[in-house]
């Protein structure tokens, strides 16, 4: 596990192992209030670095959900006394796919794997206003992807609404075109310096621009 410390608050946790047919983050916010752990990655494993790094902090350790599938919510079981955070089509599609996601893929997983759902789902918005750290929603590669802004260090995680590498940087959609399309626009308005997404690298603004020019080659 890679960890990198991107800023005074944000750190991201990377498996980069060359065996895994890619590379998966989960992200840390260290607020003034709360940490906030933005997705819980192959199993109960995969996040032991995170409890690891968090061992001497006394603050209140919120998870949040990114979207349903699997890489992102396997190790969810770890943290049943926390609360999980999601979109609220989130806890529905992991209800609705889980038996599914673990025949396919609990190959993949990392410990011990278990269903546990989000405990507080929102709509369109929710905000840590002690910590500056802001959900939105923001459809694209699946209908409940949302994404996490840390307004005082302007990083955001879209998760997987960057593709997973350079060559590959329109991610898979699995909803309309066009809910993606306008997130993109979306994100092109915002002023964040740093953007972090399930599988990519670490990357700057001008990912946005690079996505909408792939956008324009493709004919999208
Ligand atoms: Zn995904």
């Amino acid at each position: 596990m890679k960890i990198q410390q991107i800023n005074s608050r944000n750190i991201v946790f990377s498996d980069d192992r060359a065996d895994r047919f890619f590379d998966l983050n989960i992200h840390l916010i260290m607020g003034t209030k709360n940490n906030y752990l933005i997705d819980t990655g192959l199993g109960s494993e995969f996040v032991q670095p995170v409890l690891e790094y968090l061992e001497h902090s006394e603050k209140s350790l919120v998870i949040i959900n990114t979207h349903h599938h699997w890489d992102h919510v396997f190790g969810n079981h770890v943290f049943k006394d926390h609360l999980i955070v999601s979109h609220q089509l989130c806890r529905e599609l992991i209800i609705k796919n889980w038996d599914e996601m673990l025949d396919k893929y609990s190959k993949f997983g990392m410990g011990t794997v278990e269903q546990h759902l989000p405990n507080l789902v929102f709509e369109n918005e929710l905000y840590f206003p002690e910590d500056k750290v802001r959900l939105i929603y923001t459809p694209g590669h699946t209908i409940d992807s949302i994404s996490v802004i840390d307004e005082e260090e302007k990083v955001i995680n879209v998760a997987d609404n960057i593709g997973d590498s350079m060559d590959e940087i329109i991610p898979n959609l699995y909803c309309d075109k066009q809910l993606f399309e306008e997130t993109i626009k979306r994100y092109s308005e915002m002023d964040m310096e740093t953007w972090i997404s399930g599988h990519n690298v670490v990357l700057q603004k001008d990912v946005i621009g690079k996505i909408e020019e792939a956008m324009k080659k493709h004919s999208y």
